[in-house]
Parts: C-alpha cells; structure tokens; sequence
C-alpha cells in the first residue's frame, strides 16, 4: 500500500464540493475479511499484513499522498427532498491509479465525524459492515456492477444502536463515488457552476465517450438511464432488492452502492420489502424498476441547467426500452432459451406465479430446475408443488419449448451458468455476523470464499444452498447501521 500512486483528482478538481476532514481512528482495529481480487485491483500482489491494514484503516494513520474529504450532497429519501446530506460517517481517502491505468476511488466507511453527520456519531456497526463487505462481492461474482470493498475492520469501539455494538469500518473501492444526489444539491442550492464542473469532471473521467457528442450533458444522461435500466434489470433477475433507493443512494455510473437493509429473496414474493423500516414499501422488490425511472426524473431536473427538459424526457423513455431488453435477456438464460419467442413471456410468467403461489424459493427453484434434464417427461421439481396438475402443465409446455431449440445440453449449461446456487441469503450473513461478534470472523471468510463462486457446485458447500432454517422467518434488517 505504500506504493500507492495517488492522483486525487476529486480533491483537486472540484474543490467546492466537499470538507477536508481526519479520520477519528477505531480503537484496537481486527481484520475481519479481506478480498484478494479487490487486492489484485489494487495492484497488491498478496494480502497486506494485518497491522498494516489495522494502521491505515481503522483511521489512526494516513496514506503517503491521500488527502480525506468528506463530499457533500442531499436527495430524495421516501421521496422527500433532503437539502443536505453528505458523507456523514465516510470519507474519500483519494484515487489510485494501478498499472492497468484504471483509477480506483478508495472510500473510508466508519471513519468518524464529518460536518455532514448531522445527528449521527459518524461509525458504521460491525453486522452493517460486514453486511457491505459480502454483498459487494457477491454481486460482483454475479456479474452485477457494484462498488467492491477491499476489507473489513471490527473495533473495541463502542457504538449504540439499539443495543451497545462495535464500530468496524469498510474499504470501499469503486471507480466513482459520484450520485445522483450530487447533483441534486448543486441545482437545488442554485449553484449550477458548480454544476456543470460536476458534470464536466463526470465526463472527463467517466463518461469520455460522450464529449464528442453534440450535447455532452445528454450524452451522459442518455448513458446513465441505459445503465441504471441494465442494472435494476440485473437486480431483479437474482431477486436482489436495495433496499433504501433514495437518489443519494444512486450512482451515477449505474453500481449497486450503498448496501444498507438490502435482502436477497428466500422465498419468491414480488411485494418483498427488506428493509423492516420501509413501511409502505415503497422500495419493495417489484417497485424497482419504477423507482429507477423516478430516481432518473430528479436528476434530469438537476441537470435542468444543462440538458433541455425536452431532451432528458426524450432520454428518459430509454429507460423501459433497456430495462425490458436485459430483463428478457437474463430471463431467456435463466430459462435457458436462445433468445425470447412469442408465447415465451407467458410462459415464464407462468412460472414466477407457480412459484410465488407455492411459496417456493427463488433461487432453488431456478437451480433445480437447470438441473432437470427437458428430455424427461417429468420434472422432480413437480413434487415440490402443491399445484401438481399446474405445475406438470407448465412443465409439458416448457419441455416442448426447449425441445423446439437444437441442444438441450446447450440450453442446459447457460442455466447453470446463469442460475446462482449460492446467494446471501439473510440467515447466512446473520449467522456469520453472530459469531463475528463473538469475535471469531472465520464464517465471514467462508462465506466470503463460497459467494466468489456463486454458480459452482463446490464440495461439501451444499448445506449453504439449501433452504433457510425456519428462525430465521424472524430476522429483521433496518435502517439502523
Ligand atoms: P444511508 O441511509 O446509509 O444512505 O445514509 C443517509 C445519510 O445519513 C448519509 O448522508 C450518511 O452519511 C448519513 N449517516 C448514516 N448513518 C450515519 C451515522 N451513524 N453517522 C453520521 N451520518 C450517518
Ligand atoms: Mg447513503
Ligand atoms: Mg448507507
């Protein structure tokens, strides 16, 4: 890490735009998991020794070159504008470039106190972190965008919540850290130079394919709604819900960011709500898709200054386009289709009712039946359903479907490349988070090691697959963090 190169170009070409602020250290740093591939990304050829990564980590030391700050933005939370937010409990060490010339933002969650921690102590818990920690790289090995996290630290700080937990702190890595709700606050606070600079060093360093077009600004926006419209659809193809889509939440390269009360489904319901907070479920599963269009409408009127409201609605009916296309795209190869045929929307429509309606496990269910050879007439899925007739109807027309395509096996091998067997699944990160607690982080390891490869059978790894113990109907996640 001392080799490091850091370019910091955040810090130097947008000035106006954050707080230089010290990290306030945690007390006794442990390293609880590291991920190597984030490593590599780094150019670190092998894991750093513990108390290097306790030194610079937990805040007591600074890295040759880096320069914290703390960014300001605000957003719509549920909904409702916010004027000001903020990092109120991270800051943004700097940039690094590696060898492969990518810049890497490396972000500090947990770090202390900020001037934007309005009534918050500025410490991120143990459980939340470790909660950020797997599901960045979960949904990495998923083939989903996401910010990544190098590693995890727990402390002897005390923190409180509901109860007294510890406070950990989380390296996040990630090409940009830039949100919408960037934006947001630029416009809303009538500071539109400040606005096109954000915009200009969006383009500069992230978006270098737009400034030849004739509107740079719509270029851009154009590229945000493909992407957000990419990644919801991604999200839903796994059974992910965010959990707290605020626009602060969102970035603006189109990442999953922000892991909070995030849940992905056991058993398949389209009304899912993770977050025990969100009482009218406004961020439930199913509402995604929508929430993505709105999260996109306040940062076209952000960008109002910059791109003509006849432009931006125009790129906004991208959306739906995009949206449906990897949506069909994922749900073909889930299906294991070539590609998507008339009568084949029913079809697997058909299917999530089957399956809601029973009760059934999202991902199970999908894996079970990549297992299933289509050229037996009966699926030892069937037994599982309640509705048996239902389900053999539905297998009968799904087998023919298959069987009208040249190559089962072929169809078969892009099932099973495409329907996870192992996922986070609530009770596993709980279970790890337990013992964590106790001070033992070896689950969290393995659970870590298990979710890199998520569609690989893995010896003796299949009790992680199975069905989630019936405790754990009770578990709860909220916006405490
Ligand atoms: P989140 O719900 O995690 O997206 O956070 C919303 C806002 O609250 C962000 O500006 C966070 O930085 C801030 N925040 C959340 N938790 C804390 C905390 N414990 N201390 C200070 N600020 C916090
Ligand atoms: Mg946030
Ligand atoms: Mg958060």
């Amino acid at each position: 890490m001392q080799d490091w190169q850091f370019n910091n170009h955040w810090h130097d070409e947008l000035p106006e735009t954050y707080s230089e602020v010290m990290a306030m250290p945690i007390m006794r740093p442990k390293l609880v998991a590291y991920a190597e591939q984030v490593g590599s990304l780094l150019d670190l050829k092998q894991q750093p020794a513990e108390s290097e990564l306790c030194r610079y980590f937990s805040g007591a030391s600074v890295l040759q070159g880096s320069a914290p700050l703390a960014q300001v933005y605000s957003g719509h939370q549920f909904g409702h504008y916010v004027p000001q937010l903020g990092d109120g409990r991270g800051l943004l060490l700097g940039q690094i470039t590696n060898a492969q010339q990518q810049s890497w933002d490396l972000h500090l969650k947990g770090a202390g106190l900020t001037p934007y921690s309005r009534s918050g102590d500025g410490r991120a818990v143990l459980r939340s972190s470790i909660r950020e920690f797997l599901a960045s790289e979960a949904m990495h090995a998923l083939g989903i965008p996401t910010s990544r996290a190098l590693c995890v630290l727990d402390s002897e700080t005390p923190v409180q919540r509901e109860e007294m937990e510890t406070a950990a702190t989380v390296l996040r890595v990630s090409e940009s850290h830039l949100r919408f709700g960037h934006f947001e606050y630029f416009f809303h606070t009538n500071r539109h130079g400040i606005l096109k600079e954000l915009a200009d060093y969006a383009l500069r360093h992230h978006f270098q394919s737009c400034l030849t077009a004739a509107n740079p600004y719509l270029a851009m926006f154009e590229q945000v709604v493909i992407r957000t419209a990419t990644l919801i659809a991604k999200w839903q193809s796994v059974g992910f819900t965010h959990g707290v889509m605020n626009t602060d939440n969102m970035s603006l390269l189109g990442l999953t960011f922000d892991y909070g009360p995030y849940g992905f489904m056991d058993k398949y319901e389209a009304n899912h709500i993770p977050n025990h907070s969100d009482h009218s479920g406004r961020y439930s599963y199913v509402q995604q898709p929508g929430i993505g269009h709105w999260n996109l409408q306040c940062l076209a009127h952000a960008l109002s200054p910059l791109v003509g409201k006849e432009d931006t609605d125009k790129a906004l009916g991208l959306y739906e386009l995009n949206l449906m296309r990897e949506y069909s795209r994922l749900m073909a190869a889930k299906f294991g289709l070539d590609g998507i045929r008339d009568g084949d929307g029913p079809m697997m429509t058909e299917f999530f009712e089957l399956i809601q309606r029973g009760r059934h496990d999202h991902t199970l269910s999908f894996r079970l039946l990549s297992e299933q050879d289509v050229r037996e007439s009966r699926c030892a899925l069937e037994n599982e359903f309640i509705d048996l007739e239902g389900f053999r109807q539905w297998w009968g027309r799904y087998r023919k479907r298959r069987g009208e395509q040249d190559d089962a096996t072929h169809g078969q091998s892009l099932m099973l490349a495409s329907n996870p067997k192992y996922i986070l699944r609530n009770h596993l990160a709980h279970t790890a988070i337990e013992k964590a607690k106790t001070g033992d982080y070896t689950e969290v390891q393995q659970l870590h090691s298990l979710l890199t490869k998520p569609f690989a059978e893995q010896p003796d790894m299949g009790h992680y697959a199975q069905l989630p113990p019936k405790w754990s109907d009770d578990l709860e996640v909220s916006c405490s963090s």
